[in-house]
C-alpha cells in the first residue's frame, strides 16, 4: 500500500490549504464590488419584477444586494410586491372581480396569502390599457410566476449563498408603514422578527433595511431596536410617498445630520443629485452627496435603467460614470444588473 511520508503529508496539507484559501479569496473578490450594485426588484429588465426567477437571474449576474419591496397580506404574511396593490402586476382583476375597493384598486392587504398565491404574476402593465409599461421587456402573461413571500425569497438567496459560497445581501424595503398601521398592522415589527430569525440583525450582516417614511425609520431604530444597517430613502414631497415627512428638509445639511444619527445611508432619486445639465452641457450637481458623506452616510441612488435614462444620458454607462466615479456615490439601484456589474468590474 502507498504510504505518505510525514514530510509529504505536511506538503499535501499545505497544498490543500492553499487551494482552499485561494478559492475563498477568489470568491470573496467576486462577492462584493467597490461600488455596491443593488438589483432593483431583481432583474426586471429581463424577467417580471420581484419574481423569484428575476431574483435568481440578478443573483447570477453578480449583484451585491437584491432588493425586496415588502407589503403584508390580510393574514399578516410579508410578500414581495412593489406597490401595496395587486392590479398592475397580477391577474387579480380577472380572478377576484368584486374585490376592488371604492377607488377601483385591489389591495394586497385585502387578500390572504392563499388567494395571492392563486394569482399569476406578470410584467408590470398599465391597468387602464392593459399594456406593458416597458414594451421591450419580458412579454405579458407568458410562462408562470407567483408573488413570493419574504421567507421564500430569503431562503432562495441564502440557499444560493450556500451553494455558490457567496454572501450576496438583501435590501428589503418596508412599504407604506403608515398605511399598514391604519389597517391595524405593524409591518416593521413582523418583518424585523423574520429578518432576525434568518440572522439579519446587526451591522456586520449583509443587509440594508430601507424605508421612505422617516418617522418609521426612527421607530425601527429606537422603538423596535433594530441594529442592522438602515437606509433612509428620499422622495419628493409631491409624490405622497410618506405622510408627515418633509423630504425638502431631509435633503438639507441639517436634515442629513439628523438622518446620520439613526441611519447608515440614504437612497435618493438620481435627479436629487443631478437635476439637469447646464447650457455648456455640464452636469449641475447638488451638494447632497457631499453633505451626506460629511455626515458619514453612504449613498445609493435609484434607478439606473438602460431603457429609461435621464435625458442628458445616452447610455447607462455614461450615467454610471458620472454618478459612481465623477461624483462618487457608493452604489446604485439598477434594473440592469448585468450592465452595472460589467461596468464596475472594468473599473477595478
Ligand atoms: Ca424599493
Amino acid at each position: 500500500m502507498f504510504k505518505l511520508t510525514p514530510n509529504f503529508k505536511k506538503l499535501a496539507v499545505v497544498f490543500a490549504l492553499s487551494q482552499i484559501i485561494s478559492a475563498q479569496s477568489v470568491l470573496a473578490a467576486e462577492t462584493m464590488h467597490d461600488k455596491l450594485i443593488v438589483a432593483h426588484r431583481g432583474a426586471p429588465a429581463y424577467l417580471p419584477e420581484h419574481s423569484l426567477a428575476s431574483k435568481t437571474l440578478a443573483y447570477g449576474m453578480g449583484a451585491d444586494y437584491l432588493e425586496q419591496d415588502i407589503v403584508l397580506t390580510k393574514d399578516n404574511v410579508p410578500v414581495i410586491l412593489h406597490d401595496h396593490y395587486l392590479d398592475t402586476v397580477t391577474n387579480v382583476a380577472q380572478v377576484f372581480k368584486t374585490r376592488a375597493r371604492e377607488d377601483g384598486r385591489y389591495y394586497a392587504i385585502d387578500f390572504t396569502l392563499a388567494e395571492i398565491k392563486s394569482l399569476n404574476l406578470t410584467e408590470r402593465f398599465n391597468r387602464e390599457t392593459g399594456k406593458a409599461i416597458y414594451s421591450g421587456r419580458f412579454p405579458l402573461w407568458q410562462s408562470t410566476f407567483k408573488v413570493p413571500t419574504l421567507v421564500e425569497e430569503i431562503e432562495l438567496i441564502q440557499g444560493l449563498n450556500k451553494s455558490t459560497r457567496k454572501n450576496v445581501g438583501i435590501y428589503p424595503e418596508i412599504k407604506a408603514p403608515a398605511f399598514h398601521r391604519a389597517e391595524g398592522k405593524d409591518i416593521s415589527k413582523i418583518v424585523i422578527e423574520i429578518l432576525a430569525e434568518y440572522g439579519y440583525d446587526d451591522k456586520t450582516d449583509a443587509i440594508y433595511l430601507q424605508c421612505f417614511d422617516w418617522n418609521e425609520t426612527q421607530r425601527i431604530r429606537n422603538e423596535l431596536g433594530y441594529k442592522g444597517k438602515l437606509v433612509q430613502l428620499l422622495a419628493e414631497n409631491s409624490w405622497g410617498e410618506a405622510p408627515n415627512v418633509d423630504f425638502d428638509y431631509l435633503k438639507t445639511a441639517q436634515g442629513l445630520a439628523d438622518i446620520a444619527k439613526i441611519a447608515d445611508g440614504i437612497g435618493p432619486w438620481m435627479t436629487q443629485i443631478v437635476p439637469e445639465f447646464d447650457a455648456n452641457n455640464q452636469p449641475i450637481i447638488t451638494d447632497l452627496v457631499k453633505n451626506a458623506h460629511e455626515n458619514g452616510l453612504q449613498i445609493h441612488p435609484y434607478t439606473f435603467r438602460q431603457d429609461s435614462l435621464p435625458k442628458w444620458a445616452k447610455t447607462q454607462e455614461e450615467a454610471m460614470q458620472l454618478f459612481l466615479y465623477d461624483i462618487g456615490v457608493d452604489g446604485l439601484f439598477t434594473d440592469f444588473t448585468d450592465v452595472a456589474v460589467k461596468f464596475v468590474e472594468n473599473h477595478q
